[in-house]
């Protein structure tokens, strides 16, 4: 998606470890038009898949999957990272480890927001080793729920993630590809 990579471009910091800092458009400040045709731009690559529910991680996730829930006319859930008080009993859960913040996490869902009828579409900021994603499809799969695809804003096709998916085989659409960091700039593949 061209609109994105040239923000990438102007906007992006790369940071020692292989870290892409946007937080002036996606992971802090957010920039709007640019979270409405991103959404617009996933449901047209998904536009033949039955999709029922969209499903991303807290925080960063939330933004592009309001805007593409929005788009397709569907709800979107986010898995929580922190036990909520009002968020106790009946949860899916999986364990993931961040890339970004070296530990792992607890995410859960409620099993109220998701069943064996749901067609879910994954989406998340950032695709790396694919941990996230991983979570997510565990809880897809507790609830014996259909995936249909993932959705990723920025993939580092570097890291092991991409191969991980597709390998098994789930269509995967990234709006921005990065081959690689080099001298402190982004190589887009
Ligand atoms: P993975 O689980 O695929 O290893 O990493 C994906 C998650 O880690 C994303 O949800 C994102 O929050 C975070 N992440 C991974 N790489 C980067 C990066 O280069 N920049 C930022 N800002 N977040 C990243």
């Amino acid at each position: 998606m061209r609109a994105l990579e040239e923000k990438i471009r102007q906007d992006g910091q790369v940071l020692p470890g292989n870290v892409l800092k946007v937080d002036n458009f996606l992971n802090h400040q957010i920039d709007p038009q640019l979270m409405f045709a991103i959404g617009q731009e996933f449901q047209r690559l998904f536009a033949d898949k039955p999709i029922t529910k969209i499903l991303t991680v807290e925080s960063s996730g939330i933004a592009p999957a309001v805007m593409a829930g929005l788009a397709m006319k569907v709800p979107v859930v986010f898995a929580r990272k922190h036990k909520s008080l009002t968020l106790k009993d009946d949860l899916y859960t999986a364990t993931v480890y961040s890339y970004t913040k070296k530990t792992s996490n607890q995410i859960s869902i409620s099993r109220k927001f998701l069943d064996a009828n749901d067609h879910v579409l994954i989406i998340d900021d950032f695709l790396a080793n694919g941990q996230a994603v991983e979570g997510l499809m565990a809880i897809i799969a507790a609830a014996d729920a259909t995936l249909e695809g993932v959705g990723i804003v920025i993939e580092k096709s570097f890291q092991k993630g991409r191969q991980l998916l597709d390998e098994k085989g789930i269509q995967t659409e990234s709006l921005a590809r990065i081959k690689a960091f080099a001298d402190g700039q982004v190589v887009f593949a």
